[in-house]
């Protein structure tokens, strides 16, 4: 049996959602590798529900590493258990969430195991004939997309952003086997000790909003957003922006959209004073509806837009909003 590794990385005892939605990916890839199974790894204490739901999210296999000193995240603690257990277990892929943690301990990982690792994955695959992992990824600054394979090393490794991959609905009836792992920690020279622990102050659930609301360098200031705010408050969004709006210091990069921002997969993103560069493009291209209002009757966003408004977006966003609110208010009369 092949294996298909999916690291779960944990937040307040629940899962990140992106460990799902690799589950989602690795359920599909495990159709196509045949005879494979996917399984989940988690590490720390009390994580009993965390492993019946990775079963119920596309897991044939949990493999749980429990221990006290899992509970919190480690870099060189977590590393040395995924490394040993790869070693252990021998898979032939093994995907990581590209979150702060992902994105550092699956580079340690792969360094450790001396094998390649593809990071920030838009697509991943497999290659009918070979059997190999096909991972797909935006190169020379977005403008054209690589597909990376790695033939000679195991594991095959990759990490994807959050909200990039769909995760499967959960299905309790489900079956599949948690493998609780003795494993005792050696006695390692202590390189980092955790004090206390802050959480980070997360404005923006960008990732998994339904509907965005936009703002790029037309909007012409920090105010210009407060507009843009309002709008997506009335249809339950939230509001993101271009790169040039974030360089420009007019909204913090957690709201950043595009490559070397977040991907998103709203119903609704309406891009406003945003000329579509094929950076910013990347990240929005899995919007159900693409709604921009532009000045320049010519700006490539309108290529990529489902409905297309040739306006200035301090008289559209307004109008728009100002008819919603009617709407609104005549429903609830
Ligand atoms: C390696 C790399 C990574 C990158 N990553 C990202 C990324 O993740 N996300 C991202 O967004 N970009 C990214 N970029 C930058 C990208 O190439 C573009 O420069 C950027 O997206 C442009 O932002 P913009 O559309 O807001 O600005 P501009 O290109 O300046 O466009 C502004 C638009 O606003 C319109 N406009 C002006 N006034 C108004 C008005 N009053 N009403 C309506 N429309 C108006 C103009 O017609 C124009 O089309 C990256 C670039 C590189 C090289």
């Amino acid at each position: 049996m092949r294996k298909i590794f999916v690291f779960v990385e944990r937040v307040d005892g629940e899962a990140h959602p992106v460990s799902w939605e690799l589950l989602g990916k690795a359920r599909e890839l495990a159709n196509n590798l045949e005879e494979s199974e996917v399984w989940a790894i988690v590490l720390g204490k009390e994580c009993e529900n965390v492993c019946k739901e990775a079963i119920s999210r596309g897991a044939d296999k949990v493999l749980y590493v429990k221990n006290d000193q899992l509970v919190e995240y480690v870099n060189y603690k977590y590393k040395k258990v995924l490394v040993d257990i790869v070693r252990k277990y021998e898979p032939e892929i093994f995907l990581i969430g590209a979150t702060l943690e992902g994105r550092e301990l699956a580079g340690m990982v792969a360094t450790e195991l001396e094998t390649g690792l593809t990071a920030d994955c838009t697509g991943l695959d497999i290659l009918p004939d070979k059997k190999l992992l096909a991972m797909t990824r935006p190169t020379f600054g977005g403008n054209l997309m690589a597909t990376i394979m790695c033939p000679e090393h195991r594991p095959q490794m990759a990490t994807v952003r959050p909200g990039v991959m769909r995760e499967l609905p959960p299905d309790p009836n489900r079956k599949g086997e948690v493998i609780v792992e003795e494993y005792s920690i050696p006695e390692m020279e202590k390189f980092i000790e955790i004090l206390e622990a802050v959480p980070l102050s997360v404005k923006s659930n960008l990732a998994y909003a339904p509907v965005v609301v936009a703002g790029g360098k037309g909007v012409g200031g920090p105010e210009g957003f407060e507009k843009l705010r309002e709008l997506a408050n009335l249809l339950g969004g939230e509001i993101g922006a271009s790169r040039a709006a974030v360089k420009a210091g007019w909204i913090s990069d957690e709201y950043q959209v595009g490559q070397t921002g977040k991907t998103i997969h709203p119903v609704l993103y309406i891009a406003c004073g945003i000329s579509g560069a094929i950076q910013h493009v990347v990240g929005i291209k899995e919007s159900e509806i693409i709604v921009a209002i532009n000045t320049d009757e010519n700006a490539p966003i309108f290529d990529v837009a489902d409905i297309g408004i040739v306006g200035d977006l301090h008289a559209v966003v307004p109008a728009i909003t100002s008819k919603l609110k009617a709407m609104k208010g005549e429903v609830r009369k």
